[in-house]
């Protein structure tokens, strides 16, 4: 039961975001608040882990997010450079 647990309140047209019983965004449209519960939820997951690249701690969003972002524009900078 660690996982963060966000849920969607609605008033009509209008919705709040509410974790562990506390309003943490809204009101505002319903479309809206979906976005922000999937952002929020987004947020929770992110932990910090090790860069594959360089080591470095950086905060990572998933599992499929294993390099800091100095390596990924850095990865990128080259990629698009290549000649
Ligand atoms: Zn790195």
């Amino acid at each position: 039961m660690s996982a963060p647990a966000f849920e969607i309140e609605r008033f009509g047209s209008q919705a709040v975001v509410i974790k562990d019983g506390i309003e943490v965004w809204g009101p505002g449209p319903i479309a809206q608040a979906e976005n922000k519960l999937d952002t929020l939820e987004r947020q929770a997951r992110r932990k910090r882990r090790q860069c594959m690249t360089c080591s470095d701690q950086f905060m990572s969003e998933g599992a499929h997010h294993r390099m800091c972002a100095k390596c990924r524009s850095g990865a990128s900078a080259i990629f698009d450079g290549a000649v």
